[in-house]
């Protein structure tokens, strides 16, 4: 996508990025500090958490709060609690990235082990979900809030051996649908990244004899994260943008 944003665009909005902790949220709360954003960073680790804050703090920008929850294990509750915690630090968010997200095994549909397919649906989707509810009304209280849910080509069409992790962003894409509708008279966008395959751990592991120079970094694919949080994109909801149009889906060549 080529996007040359403000170099305030973000100035006076905050965002929370989950999965702030590696890889591609890592780098998009990077990011947003970069261009003004005051940032709450959710993660299961809290010392990863307190390095990407100590990053971002050295870098010259506001020092984010942090909040620990291990969406493997969050319940509706859990969520609430965060969202208090949350509340009791920001008096609104203006951004939500839901980026965390787990791969599960790729193996046929008929050799998906339960545990595995219900902690892939239960960080993909459940927790994802429960989250949304909780944080909705901090969204709401933004004139221009920003949804922002993190999809895969794999959600749009089904591809053999990719079930439990295809059929939770086949998820993901109907939870942003559905939302987008609902919210289409409020001030809340909601859309889907997909970020098309980028340099990081989950990459690496679903394509493990890949070579990753051959692929975009989480930094090359930002401009879509930027479009989406600022008020360049007010209005626009109900999409799945691909932060690397015209990409072919698989191993990179
Ligand atoms: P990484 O594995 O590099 O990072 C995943 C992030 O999610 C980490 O911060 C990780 O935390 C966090 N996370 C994992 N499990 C949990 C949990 N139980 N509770 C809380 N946080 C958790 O993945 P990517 O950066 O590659 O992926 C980011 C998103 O982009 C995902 O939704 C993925 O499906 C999607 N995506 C990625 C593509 C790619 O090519 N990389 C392509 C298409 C979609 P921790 O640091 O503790 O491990």
């Amino acid at each position: 996508m080529h996007y040359q944003p403000q170099y305030d665009l973000l100035q006076n909005r905050i965002i929370l990025v989950t999965g702030a902790t590696d890889g591609i949220g890592k780098e998009a709360a990077l990011t947003y500090a970069r261009y003004g954003a005051q940032l709450v960073l959710l993660g299961r680790n809290e010392e990863k958490l307190q390095q990407v804050a100590q990053v971002i703090h050295q870098q010259g920008y506001a020092l984010p709060q942090w909040a620990v929850l291990d969406m493997a294990t969050a319940t509706r509750a859990d969520c609430d609690a965060v969202a208090q915690q949350v509340g009791a630090m920001v008096p609104r968010l203006d951004g939500v990235l839901h980026n965390a997200g787990v791969l599960g095994d790729i193996v046929p549909m008929d050799q998906q082990q339960e545990a595995r397919w219900l902690e892939v649906m239960q960080v993909n989707v459940n927790a994802t979900f429960f989250l949304t509810q909780a944080l909705l009304p901090l969204l709401l209280k933004s004139d221009s809030g920003s949804l922002v849910f993190t999809t895969s080509s794999v959600g749009r069409q089904g591809r053999a051996d990719w079930g439990a992790y295809a059929v939770s962003k086949f998820a993901t894409e109907g939870m942003m649908q559905v939302l987008a509708e609902e919210y289409k008279q409020h001030n809340l966008r909601v859309n889907c990244i997909n970020p098309g395959g980028t340099r990081t751990k989950m990459r690496a592991s679903a394509f493990p004899t890949e070579d990753a120079d051959k692929l975009k970094t989480p930094r090359d694919i930002m401009p879509v994260y930027l479009w989406l949080m600022g008020d360049d994109s007010r209005r626009k909801t109900g999409m799945s943008v691909d932060a690397q149009p015209g990409r072919k889906a698989g191993i990179a060549e």
